[in-house]
């Protein structure tokens, strides 16, 4: 039988509809709902990081960007 961690799917992108491989994480943070210091993570692919971070840009809830390496333990 499987190892159930090695069922942990590959980190997707964030938005809708896309199955791309996460290559990107965006923190942000709504003031409205959450503590200055709390991060909500979306993750994006290369083509939704413009979209995703523009969205989140538009709000003012966009605080950081950071390239997302899925666990350096995977292969490739
Ligand atoms: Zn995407």
């Amino acid at each position: 039988m499987a190892d159930p961690l090695a069922q942990v799917e590959t980190p997707e992108c964030s938005a809708k509809g896309c199955r791309a491989a996460a290559q990107w994480a965006l923190r942000w943070n709504n003031p409205r709902l959450h503590t200055p210091e709390r991060r909500k993570t979306w993750l994006a692919c290369d083509t939704h990081r413009e979209t995703l971070g523009d969205f989140l840009g538009a709000r003012g809830f966009l605080r950081d960007v950071t390239p997302f390496t899925p666990s350096p333990t995977l292969e490739g």
